[in-house]
């Protein structure tokens, strides 16, 4: 941060004078950078040589004119003995060796502020004027030179303390916080930044901040801040830089362009705050949502296969096989496939019941399940179709191939249950074929018909419908 832009003001005419004084203006600037930013760090110590260089070839020079100029004795004693007083003060604060760099540096930027606008710009302004008397020139002002007006004085302390307030603030501020010019040039960047960032301070090099930004974000950002430049508005930026520890945090920037009275644009303020974990709790809440989702999903799967699921036997209900009944009849009926169904029915179940208890008959309606299941492909489809009743689809089956499966079945009923329960279970089976313009319901009837002929001709045998 510039704290004075040399210009004819600080001119006294004299080119070897002007040169030392632009050089201090140099010095205060770079002091006020140090100070202010921290940029371009220097050493108290080594600040000190160079006052006391300037001051020994400046200063003698500087009274060398003095001696030709035409002020009076009294102006020159004064001049001399302001020179005298720089000397002292710089060896004072050079004396003090408990200085630390911050404040020492502090404390020299503002001595020579004080005397940038107390000495130079008016004794030396005023030797100036003396050397080289314009015709119509005003007169010298008084030469006190090392005192301040009043009003200066106000100023300098209300600019000091404005300037120490806003670092004190910022500085222990828990957010990001930088400044830079219309061109983009970061000016001020506060201490809570450089901690983050570790930013490497050095003399030569402008602080660098952008290599702290995450690589997969850097361009986006610089965009983003070339964007506002072009185009001043406020903006919100989100990027993650890498932390000293290795880590990566997530920074969300609000950027603001400044404007001076006049509504010219004088560069950007921003101010960052870690959001990281904010970051990471979205990510989180994202995943449990995620997870949450499966299984909602999975429960769902899982309800809908229990809801076409018979709980005793564990193969397809009734729901289940009317369904696939509509899917299969609608194939059947557009590419002309074989399609058989075949009703089941356990017989004289109810003596099974009555002989063996409710708890056996569960058993055998689980037998005659499995029976069922296995002996059928894995296209085709059965279910229990309620009570001791079954139902088969046997896909591009026409009857005679169904009559076949079903009496296989039946065979395997009747030895299942033999060798599961010690006592033979018989079944009856009613067929019947798909034939156009059949619905679920005409189909299942003529099966159910067969199935009727078979128990009314003695049962344990299959029917195929007239
Ligand atoms: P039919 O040869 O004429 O089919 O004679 P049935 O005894 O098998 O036929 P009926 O319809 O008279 O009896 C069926 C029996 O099946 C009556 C009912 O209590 C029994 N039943 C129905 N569902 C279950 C069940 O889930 N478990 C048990 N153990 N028995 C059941
Ligand atoms: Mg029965
Ligand atoms: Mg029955």
């Amino acid at each position: 941060m510039k704290y004075f832009y040399w210009n004819e003001r600080f001119e006294i005419g004299i080119p070897i004078v002007d040169h030392q004084h632009r050089c201090l203006v140099d010095l205060i600037n770079a002091l006020a950078e140090t100070v202010s930013d921290g940029s371009g760090l220097l050493d108290v110590k080594e600040v000190l040589e160079r006052l006391t260089r300037y001051a020994s070839e400046h200063f003698a020079d500087e009274e060398k004119l003095l001696a030709q100029s035409t002020l009076g004795d009294f102006e020159k004693s004064a001049h001399q003995r302001s020179h005298q007083a720089f000397i002292e003060e710089i060896l004072t604060i050079a004396r003090d060796e408990n200085l630390e760099d911050a404040a020492g540096l502090e404390k020299i930027l503002e001595f020579l502020t004080t005397w940038l606008i107390s000495h130079i710009l008016r004794a030396d302004k005023s030797l100036g004027e003396n050397l080289q008397p314009a015709p119509n020139s005003p007169p010298a002002q008084t030469p006190d030179a090392l005192s301040v007006s009043a009003v200066e004085r106000v100023l300098i302390a209300a600019l000091s303390e404005t300037e120490k307030r806003f670092r004190l603030i910022s500085d222990h501020a828990p957010t990001f916080i930088w400044i830079c010019d219309p061109n983009g040039r970061r000016g001020f960047i506060n201490k809570t930044m450089i901690d983050y960032i570790a930013a490497e301070l050095s003399p030569q090099k402008e602080l660098d901040w952008s290599n702290a930004i995450h690589p997969e974000d850097r361009a986006g950002y610089e965009q983003l801040l070339d964007q506002i430049l072009k185009h001043p508005q406020s903006k919100d930026a989100e990027y993650r830089i890498h932390k000293p520890d290795g880590s990566v945090a997530w920074i969300l920037e609000r950027i603001v362009p400044r404007f001076d009275s006049g509504g010219k644009f004088l560069g950007l303020i921003a101010s960052g705050t870690d959001i990281t974990n904010i970051k990471q709790s979205e990510r989180f809440l994202a995943q449990a949502n995620q997870e949450l989702e499966r299984e909602v999903a999975r429960r769902t799967a899982q309800l809908e296969a229990l809801m076409l699921t018979d709980p005793l036997t564990g193969i397809g209900n009734r729901r289940f096989i009317n369904a696939r009944l509509e899917e299969e009849i609608a194939r059947a009926q557009r590419y002309g496939m074989d399609l058989t169904v075949v009703f089941i029915d356990v017989d004289h179940f109810k003596q099974v019941n009555d002989r063996y208890g409710h708890g056996i008959g569960d058993m055998v309606l689980q037998t005659v399940a499995r029976c069922i299941k296995e002996g059928i492909r894995n296209n085709d489809q059965c279910a229990r179709f309620g009570g001791e009743e079954f139902i088969l689809l046997l896909v591009e089956t026409d009857v005679a191939g169904a009559c076949e499966v079903a009496n296989r079945m039946r065979a395997t009923v009747a030895l299942e249950s033999q060798k599961s329960h010690g006592f033979t279970v018989t079944i009856s089976a009613g067929l019947a074929q798909f034939k156009k313009g059949d619905t679920v319901e005409s189909l299942t009837n003529r099966s159910d018909r067969a199935l009727y002929l078979a128990k009314e001709q003695g049962r344990n045998r299959c029917v195929i419908e007239a």
